[in-house]
């Protein structure tokens, strides 16, 4: 943003005067956040530049050949594709942009994914299903004071948007305030009624599980009669989100949200915290438009096997922004596990492989849906069922350079994300999975928990487990393909592949969960909660 560069140079170059005056830490009037990054004594040396190497995970002793020939560079090829079929609708001039179900973006992912099971050697067959959807055609906000007006050009309506506003259209002209995290005592003393309330929030990593939410910040503003809330995400830059919040837990929510990206959130903080006695107003614009007669496809790879038994993999291909990592590089990885049994005759395969490209995780998982009323015969000869969902993620660290005391930003390590991962089934199906997870270095959480994602409607349809990650770029503009690394793709696939091989040396009674796992067995508070999938989280 301009606007905050200028009045953060200003902020710089008194506050370095200060501070080799006195050698003292600093936090100026006019600014929220210390600024200091020269005030350091110099170094005596310097260290080398040479950057970091890419970490590859050598091909274990004692494990088929057959999975080395699974190329990381390939499959990351799979992953741009995705990502300019997004940014071709972007440049076509939709504000509300990705890979978006029912829009041409969506049709022609489906197409594109037909076209690549046709190369692979997998006969597909296509689904058609109606998918009406309520969309955020054009937004925008301002933020005004003593004549001067600061665009938020970050900003962006939360995800499920036309449920949260009050109207289709709307166009207000609001006071402002500012209640930091939003916490009960963030609250006294201030009068947010009818006004519009920004909130600073700390993602824990991203924008899917973020403070404002666990916090309960929005019910809170709400409550006290807030007409719009502005949530600032607080990760370093001014990326654009489709955020989640308060989704479950607080249904009764109408107000309009949208995010901002953390540049543009300082500067309305500045911008509010030196206005005048008139405050701050805040302008915001939204349409939301019905599109009642969408369609979208299901896509379904079928390599037939030897029995009438099954393998079922699913992955979405929609996503927000590029949607590289979600769910480009699930989609790719889903691709290239095709594409290893492909090769392989027919008499070797014990099992009927399905690998189902599910087109609307985000726009009510219809798909799913479909899913779990057409495949229930398929499911009772199913030996697993997989989620292939954001399975190879860049793990960047916040830092800065070392005796600073500048804001961090995001650094890129070597290093990708650990996931959320989860088996229903047998013991022996989830040795199998967490055994060949470690064996080709795909990360994880140490227990299986978090959100099955687009599984979470087939979760207990048959045996099942999914590889899920939430990691900070989670449905932000930087979801690009520079942040899936190829080695990290290439472990997702040879898991996967090996996870089918090793699974199919087991009957379907060897996988099955015990009844003491089974839906009606556990007490609805342990097993998963029903409801929308993009409420469910990614
Ligand atoms: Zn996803």
């Amino acid at each position: 943003m301009p606007y905050r560069n200028m009045g953060k140079s200003t902020v710089l170059n008194c506050a370095c005067v200060i501070a080799l005056a006195c050698g003292m830490e600093l936090f100026t009037a006019g600014t929220s956040r210390a600024q200091d990054g020269e005030a350091r004594p110099p170094a005596k040396g310097k260290i080398s530049r040479v950057p970091a190497r890419p970490l590859d995970w050598p091909l274990p002793p004692n494990v088929d050949k057959s999975y080395d020939a699974i190329d990381g560079h390939h499959l990351h090829a799979y992953v741009e594709q995705l990502a300019a079929i997004s940014e071709k609708y972007r440049d076509a001039g939709n504000q509300w942009w990705g890979r978006i179900p029912g829009m041409p973006s969506g049709t022609e992912s489906q197409n594109w994914i037909k076209e690549k099971f046709k190369e692979i050697g997998v006969p597909t067959e296509t689904v058609t299903i109606p998918d009406p959807q309520d969309l955020p055609k054009s937004w925008e906000i301002s933020v005004s004071t003593n004549g001067k007006t600061l665009q938020l050009e970050s900003s962006d309506p939360i995800i499920d948007f036309p449920n949260f506003a009050p109207s289709a259209q709307g166009d207000e002209e609001l006071d402002t305030v500012w209640v930091g995290l939003g916490q009960p005592a963030d609250y006294i003393g201030k009068d947010v009624r009818g006004k519009a309330v920004f909130i600073y929030s700390i993602p824990t990593p991203s924008d899917l599980i973020q403070s404002a939410m666990w916090m309960g910040s929005v019910g809170r503003a709400q409550k006290a009669g807030a007409k719009a809330v502005i949530i600032d995400i607080a990760i370093p830059g001014n990326m654009h989100y489709v955020s989640h919040m308060e989704g479950g837990r607080v249904r009764d929510i109408k107000i309009p949200m949208f995010t901002i990206g953390d540049d543009d959130g300082h500067a309305a903080e500045e911008l509010i915290a030196t206005a005048n006695a008139a405050g701050v107003k805040t302008h915001l614009r939204w349409d939301v438009q019905h599109y009642p007669d969408l369609k979208e496809d299901i896509v379904l790879g079928k390599l037939p096997g030897t029995s009438d038994e099954n393998i079922v993999m699913i992955a979405h291909v929609d996503g927000y922004f590029d949607g590289a990592i979600d769910d480009g590089a699930g989609t790719a990885a889903m691709l290239g596990t095709a594409e290893y049994f492909a090769k392989l005759p027919k008499e070797k395969r014990r099992r009927t492989m399905y690998f189902i490209s599910l087109p609307d995780h985000h726009g009510g998982d219809r798909g799913g849906t479909w899913m779990h009323e057409h495949f229930t015969s398929i499911f009772a000869k199913t030996a697993v069922l997989a989620n292939s969902e954001h399975v190879a993620v860049t793990n960047p660290v916040w830092d800065r350079p070392w005796g600073s005391n500048v804001e961090p930003t995001l650094v890129q390590t070597n290093s990708s994300g650990p996931s959320w991962w989860g088996v229903y089934g047998s013991d022996r199906l989830a040795h199998i999975v967490v055994d060949d997870y470690a064996t080709f270095g795909v990360p994880t959480q140490i227990a299986g928990a978090g959100s099955a994602g687009q599984l979470a409607r087939l979760q207990f349809d048959a045996p099942s487990f999914y590889l899920h990650n939430k990691g900070v770029y989670y449905h932000c503009d930087e979801d690009t393909p520079d942040k899936v690394p190829e080695s990290a793709l290439r472990n997702a696939v040879q898991a996967f592949a090996k996870i089918f091989n090793d699974v199919n040396k087991l009957d379907l009674s060897d996988l099955q969960p015990p009844p003491s796992s089974r839906p009606g067995a556990v007490p609805p508070s342990q097993s998963s909660r029903p409801g929308k999938g993009s409420e469910q989280g990614q």
